[in-house]
Protein backbone atom coordinates (compact mmCIF):
# COMPACT_ATOMS: atom_id res chain seq x y z
CA UNK A 1 0.00 0.00 0.00
CA UNK A 2 1.69 3.34 -0.90
CA UNK A 3 1.67 5.45 1.60
CA UNK A 4 -0.62 8.42 1.58
CA UNK A 5 1.00 11.82 -0.26
CA UNK A 6 0.16 14.95 1.41
CA UNK A 7 -0.99 18.20 -1.19
CA UNK A 8 -1.02 20.47 1.71
CA UNK A 9 2.96 21.49 1.60
CA UNK A 10 4.67 23.67 4.18
CA UNK A 11 4.89 27.60 3.12
CA UNK A 12 7.57 27.66 4.97
CA UNK A 13 9.89 24.66 4.26
CA UNK A 14 9.12 23.62 0.53
CA UNK A 15 12.64 23.78 -0.94
CA UNK A 16 14.82 21.01 0.78
CA UNK A 17 15.75 18.30 -0.29
CA UNK A 18 14.50 16.16 2.09
CA UNK A 19 10.78 15.05 3.20
CA UNK A 20 9.09 14.62 5.83
CA UNK A 21 4.99 14.19 6.38
CA UNK A 22 3.50 15.58 9.69
CA UNK A 23 0.76 13.12 11.72
CA UNK A 24 -1.79 15.77 10.37
CA UNK A 25 -0.87 15.49 6.93
CA UNK A 26 1.86 18.46 5.80
CA UNK A 27 4.75 17.96 3.51
CA UNK A 28 8.03 19.64 5.11
CA UNK A 29 10.65 19.83 2.68
CA UNK A 30 13.61 20.65 4.62
CA UNK A 31 17.31 20.93 3.88
CA UNK A 32 18.83 17.69 4.99
CA UNK A 33 22.78 19.93 5.53
CA UNK A 34 20.81 21.96 8.31
CA UNK A 35 19.31 18.99 9.91
CA UNK A 36 23.02 17.84 9.83
CA UNK A 37 24.45 20.99 12.17
CA UNK A 38 21.51 21.10 14.25
CA UNK A 39 20.27 17.60 15.16
CA UNK A 40 21.47 13.83 16.01
CA UNK A 41 18.32 12.45 16.18
CA UNK A 42 16.22 12.73 12.85
CA UNK A 43 16.25 9.55 10.98
CA UNK A 44 19.53 8.59 9.70
CA UNK A 45 18.17 8.68 5.74
CA UNK A 46 16.63 11.85 7.08
CA UNK A 47 19.90 13.38 6.52
CA UNK A 48 21.48 12.16 3.32
CA UNK A 49 20.96 14.26 0.82
CA UNK A 50 20.67 11.60 -2.54
CA UNK A 51 17.18 10.57 -0.75
CA UNK A 52 14.34 10.93 -3.31
CA UNK A 53 12.49 14.12 -1.42
CA UNK A 54 9.27 12.81 -2.88
CA UNK A 55 9.31 9.98 -0.80
CA UNK A 56 8.46 11.61 2.48
CA UNK A 57 9.58 10.05 5.71
CA UNK A 58 5.96 10.00 7.97
CA UNK A 59 6.73 11.41 11.72
CA UNK A 60 4.48 11.22 14.66
CA UNK A 61 4.69 14.77 15.60
CA UNK A 62 1.60 17.09 14.57
CA UNK A 63 2.64 20.15 11.57
CA UNK A 64 2.43 23.06 14.67
CA UNK A 65 5.15 21.17 16.08
CA UNK A 66 7.28 20.22 13.38
CA UNK A 67 7.09 23.99 12.30
CA UNK A 68 8.78 25.13 15.09
CA UNK A 69 10.88 22.11 15.54
CA UNK A 70 12.44 22.76 12.31
CA UNK A 71 12.79 26.58 12.80
CA UNK A 72 15.21 25.70 15.70
CA UNK A 73 17.12 24.19 12.38
CA UNK A 74 17.00 27.34 10.34
CA UNK A 75 18.55 29.94 12.34
CA UNK A 76 17.80 32.44 9.95
CA UNK A 77 14.51 32.00 9.68
CA UNK A 78 11.79 33.82 12.30
CA UNK A 79 10.57 31.66 15.14
CA UNK A 80 6.94 31.42 15.20
CA UNK A 81 5.06 32.61 18.34
CA UNK A 82 5.80 30.29 20.85
CA UNK A 83 4.87 32.68 23.52
CA UNK A 84 0.98 31.90 22.55
CA UNK A 85 1.61 27.93 22.99
CA UNK A 86 -0.47 26.10 25.60
CA UNK A 87 1.33 24.15 27.85
CA UNK A 88 0.45 20.95 25.92
CA UNK A 89 1.83 22.54 22.92
CA UNK A 90 5.12 23.60 24.65
CA UNK A 91 5.12 19.85 25.84
CA UNK A 92 5.21 18.33 22.39
CA UNK A 93 7.98 20.48 20.91
CA UNK A 94 10.22 20.30 24.31
CA UNK A 95 9.66 16.56 23.55
CA UNK A 96 10.48 16.83 19.94
CA UNK A 97 13.27 18.89 20.09
CA UNK A 98 14.58 16.06 22.43
CA UNK A 99 13.52 13.27 20.29
CA UNK A 100 15.52 15.02 17.44
CA UNK A 101 18.59 15.81 19.52
CA UNK A 102 17.74 19.65 19.25
CA UNK A 103 19.37 20.92 22.04
CA UNK A 104 19.65 24.28 21.15
CA UNK A 105 15.73 24.60 20.34
CA UNK A 106 15.05 22.34 23.58
CA UNK A 107 16.60 24.94 25.64
CA UNK A 108 14.70 27.89 23.60
CA UNK A 109 11.58 25.73 24.87
CA UNK A 110 12.95 25.90 28.78
CA UNK A 111 12.00 29.60 28.11
CA UNK A 112 8.28 29.24 28.11
CA UNK A 113 7.97 26.79 30.73
CA UNK A 114 8.37 29.83 33.46
CA UNK A 115 4.48 30.89 32.93
CA UNK A 116 3.46 27.53 33.46
CA UNK A 117 5.07 26.74 36.69
CA UNK A 118 1.41 27.01 39.19
CA UNK A 119 -0.15 25.26 36.74
CA UNK A 120 1.91 22.06 35.69
CA UNK A 121 4.44 21.95 38.44
CA UNK A 122 4.40 17.77 37.91
CA UNK A 123 5.20 17.74 34.63
CA UNK A 124 7.40 20.85 34.26
CA UNK A 125 9.39 18.73 37.23
CA UNK A 126 9.70 15.62 35.04
CA UNK A 127 11.43 17.56 32.06
CA UNK A 128 13.67 19.25 34.63
CA UNK A 129 14.54 16.13 35.81
CA UNK A 130 15.40 14.25 32.37
CA UNK A 131 17.01 17.36 30.95
CA UNK A 132 19.10 18.22 34.38
CA UNK A 133 17.75 21.74 34.58
CA UNK A 134 18.52 23.66 37.93
CA UNK A 135 16.68 26.66 36.00
CA UNK A 136 13.60 24.58 36.18
CA UNK A 137 13.97 22.55 39.17
CA UNK A 138 14.68 25.79 41.33
CA UNK A 139 11.17 27.43 39.36
CA UNK A 140 9.06 24.13 40.64
CA UNK A 141 10.87 23.37 43.99
CA UNK A 142 8.43 25.90 45.82
CA UNK A 143 5.89 23.68 44.91
CA UNK A 144 7.18 20.55 45.35
CA UNK A 145 9.07 21.48 48.78
CA UNK A 146 7.11 18.32 50.18
CA UNK A 147 8.90 15.94 48.22
CA UNK A 148 11.93 14.47 50.20
CA UNK A 149 15.08 13.72 48.36
CA UNK A 150 14.59 10.10 48.44
CA UNK A 151 11.68 10.65 46.36
CA UNK A 152 13.63 12.70 44.08
CA UNK A 153 16.07 10.01 43.82
CA UNK A 154 13.29 7.91 42.79
CA UNK A 155 12.35 10.00 40.35
CA UNK A 156 15.74 10.18 38.90
CA UNK A 157 17.05 13.12 39.84
CA UNK A 158 21.03 13.71 39.06
CA UNK A 159 23.46 13.98 42.17
CA UNK A 160 23.88 17.57 41.32
CA UNK A 161 20.27 18.45 41.89
CA UNK A 162 19.63 16.70 44.37
CA UNK A 163 22.26 18.43 46.26
CA UNK A 164 20.32 21.21 45.48
CA UNK A 165 17.05 19.96 46.57
CA UNK A 166 18.47 19.11 49.86
CA UNK A 167 19.77 22.43 50.51
CA UNK A 168 16.53 23.97 49.76
CA UNK A 169 14.40 21.86 51.63
CA UNK A 170 16.60 21.97 54.53
CA UNK A 171 16.74 25.75 54.41
CA UNK A 172 12.79 25.50 54.03
CA UNK A 173 12.49 23.14 57.58
CA UNK A 174 14.50 25.39 59.27
CA UNK A 175 12.62 28.45 58.04
CA UNK A 176 9.38 26.60 59.60
CA UNK A 177 11.04 25.15 62.37
CA UNK A 178 12.45 29.22 63.29
CA UNK A 179 8.59 30.47 63.27
CA UNK A 180 7.71 27.59 65.61
CA UNK A 181 10.30 28.43 68.14
CA UNK A 182 7.96 31.02 70.31
CA UNK A 183 5.28 28.48 69.82
CA UNK A 184 5.57 28.03 74.04
CA UNK A 185 5.91 31.42 75.01
CA UNK A 186 2.14 32.06 75.37
CA UNK A 187 1.16 28.89 77.28
CA UNK A 188 0.07 31.21 80.01
CA UNK A 189 -3.43 31.35 78.45
CA UNK A 190 -5.68 28.56 79.00
CA UNK A 191 -6.92 28.88 75.46
CA UNK A 192 -3.63 29.12 73.76
CA UNK A 193 -2.23 25.96 75.59
CA UNK A 194 -5.33 23.87 74.98
CA UNK A 195 -7.30 24.41 72.03
CA UNK A 196 -5.30 26.31 69.87
CA UNK A 197 -1.48 25.60 70.37
CA UNK A 198 -2.74 21.01 70.01
CA UNK A 199 -4.50 22.40 66.63
CA UNK A 200 -1.24 23.81 65.98
CA UNK A 201 0.50 20.77 66.49
CA UNK A 202 -1.68 18.79 64.27
CA UNK A 203 -1.24 20.85 61.50
CA UNK A 204 2.94 21.12 61.69
CA UNK A 205 4.35 18.09 62.69
CA UNK A 206 3.48 14.85 61.26
CA UNK A 207 3.89 10.84 63.36
CA UNK A 208 7.24 11.38 62.00
CA UNK A 209 8.47 14.60 61.99
CA UNK A 210 8.23 18.09 61.01
CA UNK A 211 5.39 18.54 57.86
CA UNK A 212 6.58 20.01 55.44
CA UNK A 213 4.18 23.04 54.61
CA UNK A 214 3.73 24.90 51.54
CA UNK A 215 2.64 28.43 51.33
CA UNK A 216 -0.50 30.14 49.46
CA UNK A 217 -0.17 30.29 45.97
CA UNK A 218 2.27 27.41 45.78
CA UNK A 219 0.59 24.86 47.36
CA UNK A 220 -1.01 22.12 44.75
CA UNK A 221 -4.60 21.26 45.20
CA UNK A 222 -6.03 21.56 48.96
CA UNK A 223 -2.42 20.90 50.01
CA UNK A 224 -2.24 22.68 53.45
CA UNK A 225 -0.07 26.55 53.60
CA UNK A 226 0.95 28.32 56.64
CA UNK A 227 -2.20 30.93 55.45
CA UNK A 228 -4.63 28.11 55.46
CA UNK A 229 -3.41 26.94 58.73
CA UNK A 230 -3.63 30.55 60.03
CA UNK A 231 -6.89 30.99 58.90
CA UNK A 232 -8.28 27.96 60.01
CA UNK A 233 -7.00 28.58 64.15
CA UNK A 234 -8.37 32.43 63.69
CA UNK A 235 -11.50 30.52 62.87
CA UNK A 236 -11.22 28.20 66.00
CA UNK A 237 -10.67 31.47 67.91
CA UNK A 238 -13.93 33.34 66.74
CA UNK A 239 -16.05 30.62 66.86
CA UNK A 240 -15.24 29.57 70.28
CA UNK A 241 -15.17 33.03 71.50
CA UNK A 242 -17.35 35.68 69.52
CA UNK A 243 -15.24 38.66 71.53
CA UNK A 244 -12.12 37.09 70.30
CA UNK A 245 -9.14 36.25 72.02
CA UNK A 246 -6.82 39.01 71.42
CA UNK A 247 -3.75 37.75 73.00
CA UNK A 248 -4.13 34.45 70.95
CA UNK A 249 -4.77 36.34 67.58
CA UNK A 250 -1.25 38.11 68.58
CA UNK A 251 0.43 34.72 68.77
CA UNK A 252 -0.83 33.44 66.14
CA UNK A 253 0.00 36.62 64.08
CA UNK A 254 3.63 36.09 65.19
CA UNK A 255 3.78 32.58 64.17
CA UNK A 256 2.37 33.29 60.60
CA UNK A 257 4.45 36.84 60.03
CA UNK A 258 8.39 35.02 61.86
CA UNK A 259 7.35 31.40 59.38
CA UNK A 260 6.74 33.66 56.09
CA UNK A 261 9.45 36.33 56.36
CA UNK A 262 11.92 33.02 57.04
CA UNK A 263 10.24 31.34 53.63
CA UNK A 264 10.53 34.40 51.45
CA UNK A 265 14.29 33.92 52.22
CA UNK A 266 14.63 30.68 51.10
CA UNK A 267 16.53 30.33 47.93
CA UNK A 268 16.87 27.16 45.37
CA UNK A 269 20.90 27.66 45.36
CA UNK A 270 22.02 28.09 41.80
ZN1 LIG B 1 -4.27 33.79 74.48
Amino acid sequence: MSSKISNVESDRFFDGDVAFLSKDGMLFKVKSFNLEFTSTGFPPSAVKSDEDAATPIPLEEDSKTLDIVFSFAYPDLPLPDMNSLSFEDLLKVAIAADKFGMQHGLEMTFGHFYKFVMTHPNEIFAIAVKQDSAALIAAVAPYLVSLSVKELCSAGISNRLAVKWSIFREEWIFALLAGQKDLGRHDGCLFWRETIKPRLHKRLFTTTGIAVISVQGYQIGDQPTVQSIWAEALELLQGERAIGIACCVAELEHWAHCTLHGLALVQFPV
